[in-house]
């Protein structure tokens, strides 16, 4: 339900840990010389109209070479490795300091016990012994459904995916979501697009690697007929540009309502299973594919559910167990769908696994020593202006009457900012952590589940955070009308106070306007100031924001990053509308920040060029093949030439700034430009 920026997750003041601070008065070198721009990253050989991003990055992404144990990298990917680096850091020391007590000593135990490929490889499939005789004493549908029930608590998979959020209608109190799951490839496209027979093929092989490494029975048998189970799950299954739609997604009814409509799963024990037996209510997002899935795990043979399962166990399990599964998920998971040549090292797996489990445990040491709290007063003034900005282009446009403006005015008004680290941390201290990694994992996940389900009943917790402190990225929550930027974003190329102002306001300002703009695209916009799915347009006013939203649509849709695949203009509709109203309103923001005084000319560059290269540094970068095309399918957002090429040529001060003329080719003239905010 939240909509992210990019691609796509103790005790502070007692840990005197010795590491530097980094500071923003004391540094006046910016990150990116010679100003926060790196102009030797340019391509000045392309004319800017013919393509911004190659211009601006051409250079830099020529001589790029994407890591080996990557499947993409830029400027973004670089900062979520310092936050990596320096999780390790608090990992190493955590884990070999002999003082080190509470949460900091959980989250040494659990990278060490990640780091322990000895005793892992030793170990080989045991680890799977609690979950396997489950799976194969499971003999009737409804002890099936009771194992899917459990899949938030263990490792077992599940047809039908459960949760407890806030309530879309009634943001003060949590309610549980049912809806489709069961697919073991990225996305339904992966079973039925002609395009990824080949990658299906190979999916069906790994199957029966996995079940053959668990020993399984009829391996070859069984990863046949589960390909063939999730490939009707896949025809039953919703688009996610359909999953996008907050109002066809939220169907409330009683588990009686949800049995009746949709026979054939055992909807009791399932429930019952989940710790949820005691709902009177339950919010349906795919209401028309459940009763299919219903009835293809009744027409679906016990024994291939079971093998179903037993793959879900093991394909889960693979990473913390020992060297042939983990050989396996690699040669599927990362080279085969995204193209990554190599391995990661070990500790950054190990990272990645802290990260998940104990991440604010993590983050609290995170912040303590790499937050300058002087980032988050910066940080404020900087949405204030933003705010400005987006206020001033509500009361200035022309297509939306002036009910509907005051509507969205007062939504602005009461749209909440939290920057840097949440002001309550989790409490971790009923999870137990040992040198039993597959424990941990699954006591981790039964930790989260348990958490989760207690919110029912209690009033919304809007102190929550959805991101880590020490994660790249950023979001808008609408059942909170909330922008959340996490303390790790807060960093070059996207906040540099030692860089030009212009550069800031492209890079965090068109960032923040980014997340404040998804309040009011064509998702967001379906939610009041309370978070409340309850709509506030007027029919005239909503049909004017479709015609432009359809023209946008079209403009994405027209291209094509891989020959044959297109940009589905539909699935990443908001992102664009956001990426959009970002730019607009980095660059309104920096006017206003001018005061009227003219913008300083460096190296021969604007303030308002200076503005379109800081957002075309953020998405400076490179991707493999394979995985540009599941981002294709399976992400909302863009590809980053998109997201910056489509993005400036329907903003008017990107051609006032590049004298951009007729027959240049991202021209489009001033009435066809898409005009939102
Ligand atoms: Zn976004």
């Amino acid at each position: 339900m939240k909509t992210l920026l990019g691609v796509a997750a103790a005790a502070g003041a007692a840990f005197a840990l010795g590491f530097a601070s980094m500071s923003l008065a004391d540094d006046p070198t910016p990150h990116f010389a010679p100003w926060g721009f790196d102009l030797a990253g340019r391509d000045t050989t392309v004319a800017p109209g013919a393509d911004f991003y190659d211009y601006a990055n051409g250079t830099y992404v020529k001589n790029l070479v994407i890591p080996p144990d990557r499947s993409r990298y830029g400027n973004f990917d670089a900062l979520s490795a310092l936050s990596e680096d320096r999780v390790h850091t608090i990992l190493e020391r955590a884990a070999h300091d002999p003082a080190a007590r509470g949460d900091e000593a959980k989250i040494g135990d659990y990278y060490r016990a990640f780091m322990d490929e000895d005793r892992i490889n030793a170990l080989g499939a045991a680890p799977l012994a609690p979950f396997l005789p489950e799976i194969r004493a499971a003999r009737t549908p409804a002890a099936i459904a009771q194992l899917m029930g459990k899949a938030n608590a263990t490792f077992f998979h599940t047809f039908i995916g459960s949760d407890v959020q806030v309530d879309a209608k009634d943001p003060t109190h949590y309610a549980v979501y049912l809806g489709q799951d069961g697919l073991g490839l990225p996305d339904r496209d992966y079973y039925l697009e002609p395009a990824f027979a080949a990658k299906k093929a190979k999916y069906q092989a790994y199957v029966a690697q996995m079940l053959t490494l668990a020993n399984w029975p009829d391996a070859e048998a069984e990863a046949k007929a589960i390909v063939d189970i999730e490939t009707q799950i896949a025809q039953a299954s919703w688009t996610l540009a359909q999953d996008r739609d907050p109002t066809k997604t939220y169907n409330p009814m009683t588990p009686a309502e949800l049995a009746a409509a949709s026979p054939g799963f055992d909807w009791t024990a399932y429930l019952n299973a989940a710790g949820l037996g005691s709902a009177t209510r339950v919010v349906v997002s795919e209401n028309t594919a459940l009763p299919k899935i219903a009835a293809i795990f009744a027409q679906t043979p016990i024994k291939d559910l079971q093998a179903w399962e037993a793959f879900g166990v093991v394909d889960s399990a693979a990473p913390f167990l020992s060297k042939p599964f983990v050989d396996a998920a690699f040669e599927f998971r990362n080279k085969t769908l995204s193209g990554q040549a190599e391995q990661r090292p070990r500790w950054k797996r190990a990272v990645s696994a802290v990260n998940r489990a104990m991440g604010e445990a993590v983050g609290q040491v995170y912040v303590a020593a790499y937050f300058p709290p002087e980032a988050k007063a910066t940080m404020e003034a900087l949405v204030a202006n933003i705010r400005a900005s987006l206020v001033a282009r509500i009361q200035r446009v022309t297509w939306m009457t002036d009910a509907t403006k005051q509507r969205a005015l007062q939504k602005l008004a009461q749209l909440t900012v939290k920057i840097g680290y949440p002001s309550k941390w989790r409490d971790y201290s009923a999870l137990r952590i040992d040198d039993d990694l597959i424990g941990d994992v699954n006591r981790a996940a039964a930790f989260e589940w348990r958490r989760r389900l207690n919110h029912l009943g209690q009033p919304v917790d809007r102190t929550e955070w959805g991101m880590t402190p020490q994660t790249v990225n950023a979001y808008y929550n609408p059942t909170q009308n909330e922008i959340v930027f996490p303390a790790a974003i807060l960093q070059p190329p996207f906040f540099d106070p030692a860089a030009d102002m212009a550069v800031n306001y492209g890079g965090i300002g068109g960032v923040i306007g980014h997340e404040m703009t998804h309040g009011f695209d064509d998702e967001g916009r379906h939610f009041d100031g309370t978070g409340a799915l309850a709509d506030w347009w007027t029919p005239a006013d909503d049909a004017k924001f479709v015609v432009q939203t359809t023209r946008l649509g079209a403009q994405y849709s027209a291209v094509e990053p891989i020959a044959g695949t297109h940009i589905k203009g539909d699935q990443t509709m908001g992102e664009n509308i956001a990426d959009l109203g970002g730019l607009l309103l980095g660059l309104d923001a920096y006017h206003m920040s001018l005061a009227g005084k003219p913008a300083p000319v460096l190296d021969g560059l604007s303030g308002d060029q200076r503005v379109f290269l800081g957002w075309a540094q953020v998405w400076r970068g490179a991707i493999r093949p394979d995985a540009l095309r599941q981002q294709l399918v399976s992400d909302p957002h863009s590809p980053e030439t998109a997201r910056v090429n489509q993005v400036v040529r329907n903003v008017d001060g990107w051609y006032a700034a590049w004298n951009i003329q007729p027959g240049d080719p991202l021209y489009i003239a001033p009435d066809q430009r898409v005009r939102i905010w």
